[in-house]
């Protein structure tokens, strides 16, 4: 189902961002807060938590969402909308999100992702800082609890050690049509059990050679209940703890234990978790019962995730086009990380505005990628402040432009407004000059219907100037226009009372040629030309965009010199543009383009 949100939305650009949408989830957080169901929380006893939340002592924060990243990639646009969702929902209820590193499995962690991972959710506007304490957290500080808390499952007779092979367990599974069969091991006792787990966990045992299953229902029409593994032997070294332990929690009992263990209220996933929420809940009860865990347990909500056209979202696909050199790295403009997006000029403020339009819901559906580029156009529109820019040059000669005894041209201050919307920026300097660069587009030997632009023996406004008579134009030998030859009119500068003597129809824009700023500019576009990568039978790579990026040289008024990495700017009349955070330096910034004007892509 593709969504279109323009009808529903106000997309005008004077316009504030909306107030985040009520969606299913804050339905629930609102019946919640209002039953009480959350209220007078205690703690069990939280590792991270320990300190804050003295036993007995009611929890200070309403609701308690988290965002559990597995350190092991970077962050993209669709992590975003998990990041806005978790973090806004707990500052708008007076709650905490929870900023914790799935970090369980062995091997596959690296701080580059966890240091990546922390920066782009703090860029996004994001923390947590709450209470008076950090909770950032690592779920392997909890591997402990999760041991004992296994062992609390075989003490209930609730879980087994299976030493089926793999090929065993999974013929013994069944299908989704047929009941799965109990295994031989299924009904030892709980002595020989907590041995042989406390033999798994002292190294007695070949990685493989058993696990230990949670003992529910081989018949359960839900595949994920038939007795799910949940610790398994892997002799692997831990980022965290080392080579402290050589059996590993499995995900799905891990997870539900991490948010129990947090205090989590609300944990909101994606919905291919759905059939795992019984499991979820499984455990968490059985745990409750066994008085390792104290009600009320977190819930799991699932939403739809961020599909988004144009875009692949996939790790292994974005790791493809990064190690096959599609891109020019994780932080390459064009990819769909938030490192990227940061460095192509796409705003925080951008993407929260996104996550509110785009709401949260129940079902999968794919999302526009005009919609995160208008909202990048809102938000950019309120924030960048307008440069001048002429991108494809050519000159414009003021012919009865005044020169001194040495043919110098005079040199002569118009003011142009930083931001029409906030005259509070004020009005900066540009110097007009005899020769100017103006855009190859601008000029027409033969206009077409509606083009008022600079004509021969036309008239033009110069944005910010006078008004220009075109007097005649080079060609090079290739029959290109080189320069274009023109008269000023003196009475008629912009902010004089003659301004108004002239009437024209077009106004150009221009930079003097002896205070411009040539500058390496990448023009940026979408990476894939399709809006659905790879579908059908077609290789998602066949799809790439071949014009995703096309480097220009500009003439740039000269304050653009001095802007800083990472700044942004409405270049007039083209679009947004960004100094690269990267391969700038001081004096000599390249910019990005961020997102032209308008939505240029249908045409
Ligand atoms: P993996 O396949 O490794 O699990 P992942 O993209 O799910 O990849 P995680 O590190 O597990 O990566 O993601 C962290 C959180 O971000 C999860 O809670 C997940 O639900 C959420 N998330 C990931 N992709 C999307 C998406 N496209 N839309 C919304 N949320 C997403
Ligand atoms: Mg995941």
């Amino acid at each position: 189902m593709m969504v279109n949100l323009f009808n529903v939305f106000d997309m005008s650009s004077e316009k504030t961002p909306i107030a985040p949408a009520s969606n299913f989830i804050r339905g629930i957080i609102d019946r919640d807060l209002a039953q009480g169901t959350n209220a007078n929380r205690h703690w069990a006893g939280t590792p991270g938590d320990a300190a804050h939340h003295a036993a007995g002592q009611p929890d200070p924060a309403k609701i308690r969402t988290r965002f559990p990243p597995e350190p092991n990639g970077y962050l993209h646009i669709g992590h975003a909308k998990s990041i806005c969702l978790n973090f806004g929902l707990a500052r708008d209820y007076e709650g905490v999100c929870h900023m914790r590193f799935d970090d369980t499995n062995p091997e596959k962690e690296e701080q580059e992702y966890v240091d990546s991972i922390t920066e782009m959710v703090q860029w996004l506007g994001f923390g947590w800082e709450a209470f008076g304490k950090s909770h950032l957290y690592y779920a392997s500080n909890y591997f402990e609890m999760m041991y004992q808390a296994a062992e609390a499952l075989i003490s209930a007779g609730k879980a087994y050690v299976d030493e089926q092979s793999a090929e065993e367990m999974r013929i013994n599974r069944g299908t989704l049509t047929e009941a799965g069969k109990n295994s031989p091991w299924r009904d030892r006792s709980i002595e020989e059990n907590l041995s042989k787990f406390r033999e798994m966990r002292d190294g007695k045992h070949a990685d493989g050679s058993m696990v230990l299953r949670a003992k529910i229902d081989m018949a359960s029409p839900n595949i994920n209940l038939r007795d799910p593994a949940i610790y398994r032997i892997k002799r692997a070294h831990h980022h965290n703890t080392g080579d402290q332990w050589c059996i590993y929690p499995m995900y799905t009992f891990a997870h539900p234990l991490e948010d129990a263990f947090e205090g989590i209220t609300h944990s909101i996933c994606t919905l291919e978790f759905e059939d795992q929420r019984p499991f979820y809940d499984w455990v968490l009860e059985r745990l409750a019962e066994a008085g390792m865990l104290a009600h009320p347990l977190p819930k799991q909500y699932e939403f739809a995730r961020l599909n988004l056209t144009y875009v692949v979202l996939s790790k292994r696909k974005l790791i493809d086009l990064v190690e096959n050199k599609h891109v020019s790295g994780w932080d390459d403009p064009r990819l769909p990380t938030l490192a990227g997006a940061r460095r192509r000029g796409y705003t925080p403020e951008g993407f929260r505005l996104f996550a509110d339009r785009i709401g949260v819901s129940k079902s999968d559906s794919w999302i526009e990628y005009t919609i995160l580029e208008d909202c990048m156009r809102e938000t950019l529109n309120l924030s960048a402040e307008r440069r001048i820019a002429v991108l494809d040059p050519i000159k414009l000669v003021i012919d009865n432009y005044p020169v001194d005894s040495n043919g110098k041209s005079q040199s002569e201050d118009c003011f142009a407004p930083n931001h029409p919307l906030k005259p509070e920026l004020g009005k900066r300097t540009v110097q007009l000059t005899k020769e100017l660069w103006i855009e190859r587009e601008d000029f027409m030997e033969e206009p077409s219907k509606g083009f008022f632009r600079l004509v021969p023996d036309g008239l033009v406004r110069l944005r910010y100037g006078y008004v220009v008579k075109c007097t005649g134009f080079d060609k090079d030998a290739n029959g290109n226009v080189t320069t274009v030859h023109c008269e000023y009119l003196p009475d008629t500068k912009s902010g004089t009372p003659g301004s108004d003597s002239v009437k024209v129809k077009g106004n150009i824009h221009w930079v003097s040629a002896n205070h411009a700023y040539e500058a390496e500019i990448r023009m940026y576009d979408r990476l894939f030309k399709e809006a659905h990568p790879g579908a059908g039978d077609r290789d998602y790579l066949d799809d790439i965009n071949p014009n995703s990026v096309t480097t220009i040289t500009a003439q740039l008024e000269l304050s653009l010199k001095d802007a800083q990495p990472a700044e942004s700017f409405q270049f007039e009349r083209h679009g947004y543009f960004v100094a690269d955070r990267k391969d700038s330096v001081a004096g000599k910034p390249v910019f990005n383009r961020t997102v032209t004007l308008k939505d240029t892509w249908q045409k």
